[in-house]
């Protein structure tokens, strides 16, 4: 993969780089893994704040500048592999995230760390401010959708701070934003499947400006009409998706299941 398609937008504000470890809140008693350490500029402020470091990186050829750099740190231990494939479960301990995310992968790595969130105690990422934008979203907002469900089902989320373009090198297009997720003990919804819920979600979102009726046709057969209005597990199907909380998707899908199951 050429370089510029490995998200290679170095952080070179060191008066930034300190203030996201402050905001995330590392200290001395953990164990963090920062993901896309990129030529260092975190990890050489990491490595003096925490119980232990470890690293991935996808690039062979930061992996050695890293190496150098850092071989005579006996807490830094790093790992060359692709963050989108890796096996959390493999990490020894409960981990704190702290990553600069690089732009192209920065869902897929989210997802995957959201995948493994029982290693994690918090996960602090920067990445392109409009997908912040969205993890944040409330319901009845623009950018309100299924990704922010998905994160939102299974974490608190916090935005931090916000990162101009020129804080980098070479200088992205956009802007930043760091948000900090930390995984809950159990999500947010009562949800007794969970395939049922995300079809459900993805579904409602699937042509945004549409009413749900018109997104949900899959379930078409269990729409109740109450007096010319149509229903579906007591929620009104002429809303659109984006009026409804978490909650109200639990109740549509478990509605679902339950009558899937029946039949
Ligand atoms: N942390 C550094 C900084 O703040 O300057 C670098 C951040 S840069 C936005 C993203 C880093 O992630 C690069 O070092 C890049 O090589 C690395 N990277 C890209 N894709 C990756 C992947 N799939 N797995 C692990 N690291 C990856």
């Amino acid at each position: 993969m050429k370089k510029q398609r490995l998200g290679q937008n170095f952080l070179i504000n060191e008066n930034i780089a300190r203030e996201i470890i402050e905001q995330a809140c590392v200290s001395n008693d953990q164990n963090v893994l920062e993901i896309g350490p990129g030529k260092g500029i975190l990890t050489a402020i990491l490595i003096k704040k925490t119980q232990s470091l470890t690293a991935i990186e996808i690039d062979p050829k930061l992996c050695l500048e890293l190496t150098s750099r850092f071989e005579k740190e006996k807490k830094f231990k790093l790992i060359q592999s692709d963050a989108i494939k890796y096996d959390y479960s493999k990490l020894m301990n409960q981990y704190q995230v702290i990553s600069n995310l690089p732009y192209y992968a920065a869902t897929h790595i989210l997802k995957r760390l959201i995948h493994y969130r029982k290693q994690f105690t918090s996960i602090t990422v920067m990445l392109q401010k409009e997908v912040v934008d969205r993890l944040v979203a409330i319901p009845g907002t623009r950018n309100y959708g299924s990704l922010s469900i998905f994160i939102q089902f299974y974490c608190e989320v916090e935005r931090l701070m916000e990162v101009g373009k020129e804080s980098f090198s070479p200088k992205p297009k956009i802007d930043s934003s760091v948000i900090k997720l930390t995984p809950l003990e159990n999500p947010r919804a009562k949800v007794d499947n969970l395939k049922t819920f995300f079809s459900v979600v993805n579904a409602s979102f699937l042509h945004k400006r549409k009413m749900l009726k018109n997104n949900l046709t899959e379930w078409d057969n269990l729409f109740q009409n109450l007096n010319g209005k149509i229903e579906l597990a007591g929620i009104d199907l002429n809303r659109r998706g984006e009026t409804l909380s978490i909650e109200d998707f639990a109740r549509l899908s478990n509605y679902i299941y339950a009558c899937n199951d029946k039949i």
